[in-house]
């Protein structure tokens, strides 16, 4: 149902609403407040100082607004409240100052500091009856926690939602109505509505989820794919031309390719591994075997950077069984471009390696067999398969270097095989990880200086590109002014955002790996796969806006090669969590952690991906719930109750279509 439909919502309500992913009526009430406020009035007498407060107030003197940055102004005004007469301060609500009229009675929620007599408000509430429990949703400009509380009352009235568990286990379970349970979840009396509302809420939308996941697993062990045929030999033969002998985990892995590509059954394996554990080479073994058996492969990488660093790594390895392999990017020139192409459709070229630029509609493939994604979760579903789509019926391998632990990861990719990669190679030393609070930055500069001197090359990371007013946040260009007094203007320094045009960025990262550039500043943007032995250090500023997923993925661009590496994370907050890294090198169990401590909601990038979603479940704290979906979802698709169901039946035909 469209939102203009709901009482309040105009055009310009509806774009802003727009902006929080909320489309239509259906969406507007899957928006789930993401915790709730319970306002409990209290004296402001009996307050705690520095303890999270509601209380009632009166407005004595008009509020003044001070402006102290761009994006950053600061309210006061006196209140008084049970006798006591105190200053009021709440950062960046310069626009409620015509609602705060002298002798209004208002809510504030905040801290009280007795000593100072200020109490420093996080909320002001202006109609207030009452005890209550407030749903606190997520915001986008314009639009305020009163306004989405309204228009979820008004968007109740319009009936208009979907009960997406089979009637056999509401009943099974007594869950409460749909309906109930969304009244419940927006406008709730008491902790008994919460709990009841969010636990149906959450087996739902894990119910439905995995029934589709079950589905595809189903099909795709069912799929049929290139049968090859191979002599046990090629492997052998692979193996002696490598420089290093695999571990036990790739060795494996490549087994379980192995028996996948020679089956009838499609492949769609998953090959999960700590970054530098190796997988480049377990992918490569299965482009070798495909091209035995006579197919192209394509291998696709989320940046032009690292397709190139794939473009020439393979190359080298694979020069030697007469693969022919080549690059194909956005940024080529037209000439260039349309020869690569031409060589793709007569399948002169064995394997393709590219961006996106794969698969856009000009690329013909002669005969697609295997097709590598690095760094799955980059992309989304629909182009996995519009790349698919290309062959017949190729095999799928997707590398990832996010490990997840075991049991989410047969979740979100419950409708893959997993191979993992725990072993690192051989004469691997740890990289020394060492935390440092921001004024005890001199320790890093000297040790910077330290890796200057020996040749070695130094990754800086800032979370911002520009310098955000109002946050205490070093930016890539306030840190080049830094690093460019620190060491006198002498080593070239280098600077890499997400801003760049890709060629500017591959122009950088090129003079970097070659040794021209010593410190390269930049963003997240190496993030991925990036490959510079040279470079043993990387200092990471604001360490504590980062996941532990992120800051390890990151500590990875260093200690690649037998050289000791270093990597310091600069941060003045979150001592306790940054210590995981201190700790350990491991991504397994780091991952583990930060799921433990950040929940699902940030984890690695998987909820940006598309793959898997959640409104309201989380995949650590409901882990119980989710094991019962799983259980009930596979016990429904088998028994074939959904053909009783439209919901589930038209779903599965959809997927049917897409794959
Ligand atoms: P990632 O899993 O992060 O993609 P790569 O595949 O890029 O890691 O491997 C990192 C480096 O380790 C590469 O330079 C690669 O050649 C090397 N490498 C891979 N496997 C081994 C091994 N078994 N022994 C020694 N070096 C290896
Ligand atoms: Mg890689």
């Amino acid at each position: 149902m469209e939102l203009n439909v709901v009482k309040g919502i105009g055009p310009q309500l509806e774009r802003k609403l727009n902006n929080l992913n909320i489309y239509s009526v259906e969406d507007l009430l899957e928006n789930y407040p993401y915790r709730y406020n319970i306002i409990n009035l209290v004296d402001i007498r009996n307050v705690k100082d520095n303890e999270v407060c509601s209380i009632k107030v009166t407005i004595i003197d008009a509020p003044r607004v001070q402006y102290i940055k761009k994006n950053f102004n600061r309210l006061s005004f006196a209140a008084s409240s049970s006798n006591v007469i105190f200053n009021v301060v709440i950062f960046n609500r310069a626009f409620m100052k015509n609602n705060l009229k002298v002798g209004r009675s208002i809510v504030l929620i905040g801290k009280y500091n007795h000593l100072k007599n200020l109490f420093t408000a996080s909320a002001i509430k202006f109609n207030f009856e009452g005890n209550k429990i407030e749903p606190v949703y997520h915001l986008s400009e314009g639009i305020n926690n009163t306004t989405i509380s309204k228009l979820m009352e008004e968007a109740l009235k319009k009936d208009c939602y979907y009960d997406y568990i089979p009637q056999e286990f509401v009943q099974k379970y007594k869950f409460i109505s749909k309906k109930e349970s969304l009244e419940k979840i927006h406008m709730p009396k008491n902790n008994e509505d919460i709990k009841k509302a969010t636990l149906r809420l959450k087996y739902e939308e894990l119910f439905n989820f995995l029934f589709k996941i079950n589905y595809l697993k189903k099909l795709n062990n069912k799929a049929i794919g290139i049968k090859r045929e191979i002599s046990l030999n090629s492997k052998k033969e692979f193996l002696d031309s490598l420089p290093f002998e695999l571990t036990p985990d790739q060795l494996k892995a490549i087994d379980e390719i192995y028996t996948d590509l020679v089956s009838q059954n499609r492949m769609n394996r998953l090959v999960l591994g700590d970054v530098g554990s190796g997988k480049t080479i377990v992918a490569t073994y299965a482009i070798y075997v495909n091209f035995l058996s006579g197919y192209q492969s394509a291998l696709m990488a989320p940046t032009e950077i690292l397709a190139m660093q794939h473009y020439k790594s393979l190359k080298n390895i694979l020069e030697h069984f007469h693969i022919e392999v080549v690059l194909l990017t956005g940024s080529m020139k037209a000439k260039e471009k349309r020869e690569v192409l031409g060589k793709i459709k007569s399948g002169d070229a064995n394997l393709i390696i590219g961006t996106h630029a794969l698969i856009s509609d000009s690329v013909e493939f002669h005969n697609l067999g295997l097709v590598v994604t690095d760094e799955q979760h980059r992309f989304g579903v629909g182009q996995r398969n519009t790349l698919r789509d290309k062959g017949q019926t190729p095999d799928v391998l997707y590398l990832s270097a996010t490990p997840i632990p075991r049991t989410y990861a047969l979740t979100i990719y419950g409708d893959l095989d997993l191979s993992i990669i725990k072993t690192k190679p051989k004469g691997r030393k740890e990289i020394i990880t060492v935390l440092k609070k921001e004024s005890e930055i001199k320790d890093v500069l000297l040790k910077m200086l330290d890796e200057l001197k020996l040749g070695h090359q130094i990754y800086v990371v800032s979370p911002l590109v520009e310098t955000n007013e109002g946050m205490d946040l070093k930016s890539v260009f306030d840190l080049e002014e830094k690093m460019k007094l620190a060491f006198n203007n002498v080593v070239p320094i280098g600077i890499l955002h997400g801003k760049l045009k890709g060629k500017e960025k591959d122009e950088i990262m090129k003079e970097f790996k070659d040794g021209k550039i010593k410190i390269l500043i930049s963003t997240t943007v190496i993030e991925v796969g990036v490959d510079v032995p040279n470079s043993t250090m990387i200092v990471i500023y604001n360490a504590e806006r980062f996941g532990l997923a992120t800051l390890h993925q990151l500590r990875g661009r260093v200690g690649r090669n037998d050289v000791q590496s270093y990597c310091y994370l600069v941060s003045n907050k979150d001592a306790q969590r940054l210590k995981v890294l201190e700790d350990s090198n491991d991504g397994f169990y780091i991952s583990e952690k930060d799921f433990e401590m950040r929940g699902q909601g940030d984890l690695f990038g998987v909820r940006q991906s598309g793959d898997a979603t959640f409104k309201i479940a989380n995949l650590k704290t409901d882990y119980q719930i989710l094991l019962q979906a799983k259980k009930d979802s596979e016990e429904y698709l088998n028994s074939e109750l959904y053909l009783n169901n439209d919901y589930y039946k038209n779903e599965i035909k959809k997927i049917n279509f897409i794959n």
